[in-house]
């Protein structure tokens, strides 16, 4: 079977699993796990999983909060059934960074006779658990305890490598268990964080198809579509959200399961992640910086992806001067942009420095050619800006689930907003909506606009 965007919208989520596909874009698509459940009652499942893989000795991962939430009751069915195990739990007071040093716990909690990694928890446990995966060949399964971030099947973990926050190439867990009785029980901050990162999608998506007019970059309609069901599944849904129904709660974390497939078949988070996320990023580094108790990923995002749609419905009506950004494009400083790094991010410029000598990503002739070609592929990309959820929309959806809506309302000052603004497109090498802006000199311009617009 070809995979085509009108196949992928009848798949159910375990097809996607465990075979070879080809596709329309002419590559062939793949994600090496062998199962997905998300029902009531799943974690009873853990049994047969332990028993398929024969398992005799598995390692529990957990954090003293998951432990009590979904650790104790997994370890009372492996008692039941005498199945001999060891656990390794974060203590938590505040949230766990997934660095060094917790990377260092867990590799030094695997013994010789572990034969099984079990990650309860979602976000940072599963990037932990993922990435020691890679690293043992270790077989990784996790228990969701919250539908609250689309990383559980992608295969990068982010970790915190000398202050910044890098993605790194990990093993997929083979299997996920999304019990939606534990899930539904979940904080409504982790609730409302899974649907924020959900929405994030929106601006993700387009910024991909942006990417392949102006770079030419790799773009998969199929693995798109299947970013854009898995938002609309979590939309249809939105009113049961803040009651919990069992088909909400499902819904978003499959539809979070979904685009960690799509990230997953095209090797990279395209499919989840563009502006929105380096904007958050930014201000997830600032807090780490400023020793501030870091927000859920998705609480971010949700509110980030707002502002990207007022970037993309404020770009839609936009007339480029595009002599002038020729010669602000000609005119560029490096000394001047290498001090900006320094003042703006802090701790993690030298990473971002290092980073920036090796890609290219200040080359003026580059910039120039893609200068050209926004010219010339002007209409299309104001089209494709006209598409773009505006920000009002999105809020109508968080409003509708009582997400935050404003970076205020979650303790993100004006300034980081505004700084994030002028820098956040330096955290990775990815092309969004804001390296377009930078391109076309018009970065100061929206600054100003969120500026403002985030005072309403
Ligand atoms: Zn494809
Ligand atoms: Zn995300």
């Amino acid at each position: 079977m070809k995979l085509t965007p009108k196949v992928v919208k009848k798949m159910k989520i375990n097809e996607f699993i465990g075979k070879k596909f080809s596709c329309e874009c002419g590559r062939e698509h793949y994600m090496d796990m062998n199962a997905i459940v998300i029902e009531n009652g799943a974690i009873n499942k853990i049994i047969d999983v332990i028993n398929k893989y024969g398992s005799k000795y598995p390692l529990i991962i957990a954090d003293s909060n998951t432990y009590k939430v979904a650790g104790e009751m997994l370890e009372s069915l492996l008692d039941s059934e005498n199945i001999a195990h060891k656990e390794v739990i974060y203590q938590t007071k505040c949230s766990l960074v997934p660095d060094e040093e917790a990377m260092g716990k867990l590799i030094l909690a695997v013994g010789d006779n572990t034969d099984l990694l079990i990650a309860v928890g979602s976000g940072v446990l599963n990037d932990l658990t993922k990435y020691i995966s890679r690293r043992t060949g270790l077989k990784a399964v996790i228990i969701a305890t919250a539908p609250s971030m689309d990383g559980f099947v992608s295969d990068t973990s982010a970790l915190t490598i000398d202050n910044l926050k890098t993605s790194v190439s990990c093993e997929l867990p083979k299997v996920v268990l999304g019990d939606v009785d534990i899930l539904k029980q979940a904080p409504e901050r982790m609730i409302l964080a899974g649907l924020g990162d959900m929405i994030g999608k929106y601006s993700a998506l387009t910024d991909w198809k942006l990417s392949e007019i102006i770079n030419n970059e790799y773009y998969c309609a199929t693995t798109a579509t299947i970013s854009a069901e898995a938002i609309q599944k979590c939309v249809d849904n939105i009113n049961g959200v803040k009651k919990r129904s069992d088909a909400a709660i499902a819904n978003i974390m499959d539809g979070l399961i979904r685009t960690g497939i799509a990230m997953s078949y095209v090797n990279n988070s395209r499919p989840a992640s563009g502006c929105e996320h380096h904007l958050s990023h930014y201000w997830e580094m600032m807090f780490l910086f400023q020793g501030k108790e870091a927000l859920l990923h998705g609480t971010k995002v949700g509110i980030t992806s707002i502002l990207a749609g007022k970037i993309y419905e404020t770009f839609a009506q936009e007339k480029v001067d595009f002599t002038a950004a020729i010669r602000k494009a000609r005119n560029f400083d490096a000394s001047k942009w290498e001090d900006n790094i320094k003042q703006f991010y802090g701790k993690a410029a030298a990473g971002i420095l290092k980073a920036a000598a090796t890609d290219n990503r200040n080359c003026i002739e580059k910039r120039l050619e893609r200068i050209e070609t926004i010219r010339t592929n002007f209409t299309e990309i104001t089209k494709l800006a006209k598409t773009a959820k505006t920000a009002s929309f999105i809020e109508n959806i968080m409003k509708c689930a009582g997400a935050p809506l404003r970076p205020q309302d979650v303790g993100v000052d004006e300034t980081t907003v505004h700084n994030s603004m002028l820098m956040a497109k330096e955290v990775r090498q990815r092309y969004t909506i804001l390296n377009m802006l930078s391109d076309l000199g018009l970065t100061e311009k929206y600054t100003e606009i969120i500026d403002d617009f985030i005072k309403k």
